[in-house]
């Protein structure tokens, strides 16, 4: 059909980690959840689960550095 039409250029900075490993048990079956900005902090979030344990952590990518932190489950008591 017709081309030229409307690009869908998308500018997130997401980058593709296709080793991203479970920090739980190393599992690289993880998939992407959600992501989302901390503009104050300069951070690019990536919110991530794991298909294997179920774990749940956070990459985080800013500023050259990349670091993952584990999310517990909730602290209440
Ligand atoms: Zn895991």
């Amino acid at each position: 059909m017709a081309r030229g039409g409307k690009i869908a250029a998308r500018h997130i900075n997401q980058r593709v980690h296709v080793f991203m490993k479970c920090p739980y048990c190393g599992s690289e079956n993880v998939e992407a959840v959600k992501s989302w900005e901390m503009p104050k902090m300069g951070f690019n979030v990536t919110h991530y689960r794991c298909k294997s344990c179920s774990g749940l952590f956070n990459h985080y990518v800013g500023r050259g550095k990349e670091f993952v932190l584990r999310v517990g489950l909730r602290r209440r008591g």
